[in-house]
């Protein structure tokens, strides 16, 4: 270490993406500190990926028990517990946080608690204290976007989501993406009434046509009630507590417990400062980086959804770590490739996508574009008697078929596309998909039998 300063590493944010670089550096023998103002682990852990995918799981027992009378059995649901499962839930989530104070210990990595703030390129200030690094990455990520309309104040967010102590009865959602269609899926199969707001007539408007169009006629036929091309344009909270929700069609919806705004995320810089650094952000506030992650200064780099690059946990985890490789293991040419990079929505039934759309494809490479998909109701549910449909495509490159897209819907697609996704990273073609044998009888056999 250089001794002039305190730390060879400071990252902001102990989420995804900070946690996994001073894991890796700590782990090359660097003097390394994060710094932190909420719960370490971030937004992944602590009201997203893991307390959603606990949410997805009750609500998927939900759909079994219901398709349980289809193989013979006399099920009924004899209520739900919110309060317990949010108990669980959240002691899960509170055993992830402390695993990683004993880790970051472990590692001899500091916890820095409190706001961090650039005094200059190389220092940072936390409560008053000044810290300084021949390194800093600044990982804080976002937080939701938030009702910009009159009443705006009663809606609540994901985060909000994640705080509810009892389960809402009446539920507005506003919004079309990962987020809307998630939360719709678990609320409505938890028992909530949901009303949809989608500002156009689809969901998930940069997926392919057919997992997109799939997911919307499933959500109408799951009961859960869409208003299309529809805005909330106010919210009114009565005395009771519960709110009116009116929109730009002039219709009301009354009796709304909640109201959840799910329309995309903002770079999460508050208190920063970054001005004291001369560090970069583009127009819509991210940070810039190259495919290195570094900011225009030579020191200071930028990882996670901050950079406004594929807002994933995964993409966080392997960017830091590869930074970590690339500044202190000599790995000189290190960096994270960002193409393809597969993707699950926890939507009911779940969707798994890798690569270009067929939309997309067509748009870059024409008539090179060759197409193969299918649709068909898998053998579970042929018997449940819920007909929830699977669908799947594969978007073909030129005459050797070379696979640069793989879209999914449908039941265990979630599970499914990841052996996928290392094959097409391999450059796999159709007719390497043709030549492996299929595993009988499942529906990912469908993906190697596709004619
Ligand atoms: P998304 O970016 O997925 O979707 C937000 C969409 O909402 C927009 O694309 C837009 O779509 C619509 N929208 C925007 N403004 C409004 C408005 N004023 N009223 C109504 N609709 C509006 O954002 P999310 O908040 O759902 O999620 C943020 C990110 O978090 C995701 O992009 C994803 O990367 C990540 N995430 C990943 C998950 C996973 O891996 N399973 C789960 C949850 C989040 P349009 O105009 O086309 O209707």
């Amino acid at each position: 270490m250089t001794h002039q300063f305190d730390y060879d590493l400071i990252t902001l944010g102990a989420g995804s993406g900070g946690l996994s670089i001073v894991e890796r550096a700590a782990s090359y023998g660097q003097r390394c500190a994060v710094v932190e103002r909420g719960d370490i682990g971030g937004t992944c852990v602590n009201v997203g990926c893991v307390p959603k995918k606990i949410m997805w799981f009750a609500a998927n027992l939900a759909h079994v028990i219901d398709d349980a009378g289809g193989y013979g059995y006399s099920l009924t649901k004899n209520g739900f517990d919110w309060g317990k499962l949010v108990e669980k839930r959240e002691r899960y989530i509170s055993g992830i946080n402390q695993w990683y104070h004993g880790y970051m210990k472990e590692l001899g990595v500091d916890e820095i608690e409190g706001e961090a703030s650039f005094v200059d390129a190389n220092t940072v200030s936390v409560n008053g204290r000044h810290y300084s690094a021949r390194h800093i990455a600044i990982a804080t990520g976002t937080r939701p976007r938030v009702a910009e309309i009159p009443g705006g104040e009663h809606a609540i967010t994901s985060d909000g989501f994640f705080e509810l102590e009892q389960q809402p009865d009446r539920v507005a959602i506003a919004g079309s993406g990962y987020i809307a269609v998630e939360l719709a899926g678990v609320l409505n199969a938890l028992g909530s009434h949901v009303t949809l707001y989608l500002r156009k007539h689809h969901v998930l408007g940069e997926f392919d046509s057919l997992v997109s169009t799939t997911l919307l006629e499933e959500l109408a036929k799951s009961g859960i009630e869409l208003r299309t091309n529809c805005e909330i344009t106010r919210i009114t909270r009565a005395a009771s507590g519960r709110m009116v929700v009116e929109d730009n069609h002039g219709v009301g919806l009354e009796d709304v417990d909640q109201v959840i705004y799910a329309i995309g995320r903002a770079p999460d810089l508050e208190g920063l400062k970054l001005e004291n650094a001369g560090v970069e952000v583009n127009q819509k506030g991210f940070i810039t980086t190259d495919i290195y992650q570094c900011t225009n200064q030579s020191h200071i780099f930028a990882l996670g959804d901050i950079t406004g690059r594929a807002p994933l946990t995964p993409v966080a985890v392997a960017a830091g770590r590869r930074l970590a490789d690339r500044l202190y293991n000599n790995q000189a040419d290190r960096h994270l490739d960002y193409e393809l990079i597969p993707t699950v929505v926890f939507s009911h039934p779940p969707i798994g996508t890798v690569g270009a759309t067929e939309e997309a494809a067509r748009a870059q490479y024409g008539d090179r574009i060759k197409v193969y998909q299918t649709r068909f109701t898998a053998m579970y549910n042929s018997i449940s008697g819920h007909d929830v449909p699977t669908a799947m495509k594969l978007v073909c490159l030129d005459e050797e078929e070379k696979i640069i897209g793989c879209h999914m819907i449908g039941p265990a697609v979630d599970e499914m596309l990841q052996g996928f996704a290392v094959a097409i990273r391999m450059g796999a073609t159709k007719r390497d998909f043709d030549d492996t044998v299929a595993i009988h009888p499942t529906s990912s056999e469908e993906l190697v039998t596709m004619r």
